[in-house]
């Protein structure tokens, strides 16, 4: 077993039936005590991507899907740029899925989806996702009713049904050669707190702040009953979730570069090897090259 797949081990669930979210501590640093063993793992594993994408590019079969969910100030955006600052962005797709927009509202909720879905030899990072349809919508009633789903469909089987029209997508990504992971950042309320206090602190983190951030904050029980629902029912082997320990960044972000890393290595990326054909074609070019006056 590869470090980063020892590392990312106790975090990654595979098997949501007995999954309780109490069982996860949010301050939790595994075996790391320090944040300079875990800076020195991070470059480590940022090293590794860089290969492992490169040769992910090359080969041009896989894609790899990285979905980012966790409660306001938990450390997505950090994580995302702090984990993906090695790798090609050639290779790379961010996208963030915001509120709904009129046109969106218009169609199915996998509509938005399916367009951003990453390309073979890419990897493509969700920062939120459909999931946010069994979280925020489960958590605002309102939001539900936006969405103008016919009455007779709307019934107390909603969330069950979601669910498993999530894993029957994520089922059908995974048979199309496109690899799904999924990171729940599990923040603490406690954590939460002194890091919106800090944004209100510093003048440069104020654009990260939101009057809406404090109101979903009170729904705090809510959303973490909605998490756990979502664990339970959507964890599986092939589109696996990561309950990352988000009350420290240093290790949050060593155990998201980790997973990707373990990922990557799983898929046996390798580059293409050429015929015989194209052998000649290159000693060819060689051999005009080298030629005297080319
Ligand atoms: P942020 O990521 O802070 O820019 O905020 C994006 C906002 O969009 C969050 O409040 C999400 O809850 C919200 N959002 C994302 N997807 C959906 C969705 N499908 N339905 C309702 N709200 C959503
Ligand atoms: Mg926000």
């Amino acid at each position: 077993m590869s470090w980063a797949s020892k590392l990312v081990k106790p975090y990654r669930v595979e098997d949501g039936k007995k999954f309780r979210l109490k069982d996860f501590d949010p301050s939790d640093t595994g075996h790391l005590h320090s944040k300079q063993h875990a800076g020195e793992l991070l470059e480590r594993g940022i090293a590794s991507m860089a290969e492992l994408q490169d040769k992910l590019y090359a080969q041009d079969r896989w894609g790899v899907l990285l979905i980012f969910q966790a409660m306001d100030a938990a450390g997505k955006d950090g994580a995302i740029k702090h984990v993906m600052s090695g790798v090609n962005p050639q290779g790379c797709q961010v996208y963030s899925f915001k509120v709904p927009s009129d046109e969106e509202l218009n169609h199915d909720y996998l509509w938005r989806t399916m367009q951003r879905v990453p390309e073979r030899g890419r990897i493509g990072i969700f920062n939120r996702s459909y999931y946010e349809e069994v979280l925020v919508v489960r958590v605002h009633p309102d939001a539900l009713k936006q969405q103008r789903i016919p009455p007779s469909l709307v019934t107390k089987d909603i969330w069950k049904e979601r669910f498993e029209d999530i894993n029957a997508f994520e089922r059908y990504l995974a048979r199309n050669g496109i690899v799904v992971r999924k990171f729940f950042l599990n923040l603490s309320k406690k954590e939460q707190k002194r890091r919106f206090l800090d944004r209100l602190e510093e003048p440069e983190k104020h654009w990260k702040f939101s009057a809406a951030d404090i109101r979903e904050r009170e729904f705090w029980n809510g959303y973490m009953g909605a998490y756990e629902d979502m664990i339970v029912h959507t964890a599986s082997n092939h589109a696996p979730w990561y309950v990352v320990p988000a009350d420290n960044k240093w290790f949050t972000r060593v155990v998201v570069a980790a997973a990707i890393v373990d990922t990557l290595e799983d898929l046996k990326v390798a580059y293409p090897t050429v015929d015989a054909g194209k052998r000649k074609e290159l000693q060819a070019a060689r051999a005009i090259l080298e030629k005297k006056n080319s």
